[in-house]
């Protein structure tokens, strides 16, 4: 199968070299960790790793947590108690929402990417509530990139923080793979930075970056960081080898935003329904969940692995493909699943009937 459905955007997750570091560390440090970061569990790599995230988002410091889920819960737990308001974008990730709802925060959403109707909701309530704004940097499953420097400065007019999780951007977008906030925006506009390690860095874990102050508060408070196993060290040694692989072969990067401008001049020449993404996540809203299930059926059938998301995963009447791309991908294998698409859509466009 021609995988068009992971987050291995730059094709890491299968480069022989991770693996090595991952066994070499394994082999020097042990399979596992043993305990807690906070008991004995904290080892070099882990320690080196962090170090190494921190510089490459322009930020005082970096906290390894063992999951992306957990950094977002640990975040949101550790920073919102008391009386804070939230406020999500509604298209924001499961993980987000979550972890307002365990850390007890009163939370409202706004319209996906709508810095009005942000504005209008942090207006009512004055400017000496403690809150806080939290938004994906690029959508999960929209491939949009939300506005930072808008939201910094909405964020800074009304004296809140600003959250964002860089999940899908940190190693794809920015000059150097930091991301859509990376070095471009200090940690005073974007306090509090999430990034996860098992989706571009082809490696696993997640962080939280910010200054002494937020990565202390999380140290102490965070119970996802305190109450857990750290990750293999081996794990740690892997990711410390994507980021030098981040590095010195930006032609991964380079190829991957051939492959999205390719795709895109394509698709729309082939009619097919590209969503606005500058990004790897190149959904086709096929609006019907049935269509969108019975073509990621045939596309399966051709040898294509996509993800068909309907319901709750995105609101009703917006079921879609959800297509990454990689640079792992050979450009024969994209115009293959285009040629497929393009087959579908046809056959849609001669027997519309069949898509009720
Ligand atoms: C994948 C994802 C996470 C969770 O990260 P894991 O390391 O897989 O737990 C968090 N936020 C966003 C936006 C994601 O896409």
């Amino acid at each position: 199968m021609h995988d068009f459905a992971g987050n291995d955007y730059l094709g890491m997750a299968r480069d022989p070299r991770l693996a090595e570091a991952q066994a070499e560390g394994a082999r020097r440090h042990g399979a596992g960790a043993g305990a807690s970061h906070l008991v004995s569990g904290h080892f070099g790599p882990h320690h080196a790793l962090e170090e190494r995230l921190a510089a490459l988002t322009g930020r005082p410091r970096a906290l390894l947590f063992s999951t992306g889920y957990m950094a977002n819960l640990g975040a949101l737990t550790a920073l919102c108690a008391g009386n804070v308001q939230v406020y999500q974008d509604r298209l924001n990730h499961a993980s987000l929402l979550d972890g307002a709802k365990l850390a007890g925060a009163r939370a409202r959403r706004f319209h996906h990417r709508d810095l009005d109707d942000l504005e209008r909701l942090l207006s009512r309530t004055s400017d000496d509530t403690p809150r806080l704004v939290v938004s994906d940097g690029v959508f999960s499953m929209d491939g949009d990139i939300a506005d930072i420097a808008g939201l910094a400065d909405l964020c800074q007019r009304h004296a809140a923080w600003l959250m964002i999780d860089d999940a899908h951007g940190l190693g794809v977008l920015g000059e150097h793979g930091d991301g859509c906030v990376g070095r471009r925006f200090s940690s005073e506009r974007v306090p509090v930075l999430i990034g996860t390690l098992g989706k571009a860095l082809g490696s696993s874990g997640a962080f939280v970056a910010g200054d002494e102050q937020v990565i202390d508060t999380l140290t102490q408070f965070a119970r996802p960081y305190i109450y857990t196993t750290a990750q293999p060290p081996g794990i740690a040694c892997a990711t410390l080898r994507a980021l030098e692989l981040l590095e010195t072969e930006p032609e991964r990067r380079i190829r991957l935003h051939g492959h999205i401008a390719y795709w895109r001049s394509q698709a729309t020449a082939l009619g097919l329904p590209l969503m606005p993404s500058p990004t790897p996540i190149q959904p086709l809203l096929l609006g019907d969940s049935e269509r969108a299930m019975r073509w990621g059926r045939a596309l399966r059938e051709r040898g294509f692995l996509v993800g068909a998301i309907r319901e709750p995963s995105v609101p009703h009447g917006q079921a879609r493909l959800r297509i990454t791309l990689s640079a792992a991908h050979e450009r024969q294998a994209i115009d293959d699943l285009l040629a497929a698409l393009g087959e579908l859509a046809m056959a849609d466009a001669v027997a519309p009937e069949r898509q009720s």
